[in-house]
């Protein structure tokens, strides 16, 4: 029987063509197959698998030699250290979100309670995650899709979170006038007929979080513009965007009257995320 050292060698082979993170990808199926940590496959190289296993091994690898991703695969994947339920009704977590998390956690003080919303939560990463960070902060997340808001959901349970609640809304439509210290969103940005939507991971992902018309921005106009009746004066509003959107970020955010427009940067040295604060 074939050791965890020639399996993953030979996988990586197989995925070379169709992934440019095989020797990884091809690691935490088998960690997947194997229900271990990457830890395990370090210590024990020359382990051999039992004939179900390198069957099932054998399958995900062809999974992923189509084109799925390996979030989808596997039904998780990992965000600011926790581990999320990932369906193929959710967007996958990217690090790039972190930096929003980053953001958020130094404008939410963490002795303090705070009203936040999350806009389009997906698998409910930034709710979920700024819960645990913040718990005494009251948070909503909301998403027009009710698969995703199962999704998130389960990632509530299985985080045992118990200050976000859920409402499926198409942005502000359903909530209730109310007053917010935060409200954040990583919303479709991607121009319809952007590239990339028809390249690796995002063929397979759920089109309605990833694209938006007018250039990308149709969906970030809409929050920008609702999200005053909704903030508290010196709220903030926070949002993720494409790396070539800062200059229509900036302007929309002035254009509406917010203050102290900021743009940041994510992990790999792009614009990502714009702030404004409301002050009425
Ligand atoms: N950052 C993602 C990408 O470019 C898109 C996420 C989104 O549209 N909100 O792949």
């Amino acid at each position: 029987m074939p050791c965890i050292q020639s399996l993953l060698s030979k996988a990586k082979d197989k995925l070379a063509t169709s992934s440019d993170s095989a020797a990884l990808d091809a690691e935490v199926l088998m960690c997947h197959v194997l229900g271990k940590p990457r830890s395990y496959l370090r210590a024990w190289p020359e382990k051999t698998l039992n004939a179900s296993e390198i069957d099932a091994y054998w399958q995900l690898i062809e999974l992923r030699q189509q084109g799925q991703p390996v979030a989808y695969i596997t039904g998780q994947k990992e965000f600011w250290s926790r581990d999320f339920i990932v369906t193929q009704d959710v967007l996958i977590p990217r690090p790039d979100t972190e930096i929003l998390i980053e953001l958020a956690l130094t404008l939410i003080p963490e002795h303090q309670p705070a009203k936040i919303i999350d806009l389009g939560t997906g698998s409910g990463i930034i709710a979920i995650t700024l819960a645990a960070e913040r718990p005494l902060a009251n948070i909503i997340a909301t998403d027009q899709s009710v698969a995703a808001l199962t999704c998130a959901k389960s990632n509530a349970t299985r985080h045992e979170t118990n200050n976000v609640s859920f409402i499926n809304s198409n942005w502000f439509n359903q909530i209730p006038i109310s007053q917010f210290d935060l409200i954040i969103s990583n919303p479709p940005y991607i121009a319809e007929d952007d590239i990339h939507l028809q390249q690796g991971d995002l063929r397979f992902e759920p089109q309605s979080a990833l694209r938006a018309k007018d250039q990308g921005l149709s969906d970030i106009k809409i929050i920008i513009s609702e999200a005053r009746n909704h903030l508290k004066i010196h709220g903030y509003l926070l949002i993720e965007h494409g790396y070539n959107q800062e200059q229509q970020m900036q302007k929309l955010f002035a254009d509406f009257n917010y203050q102290q427009i900021t743009t940041y940067q994510d992990y790999a040295n792009q614009p990502r995320v714009t702030l404004g604060r409301w002050h009425g």
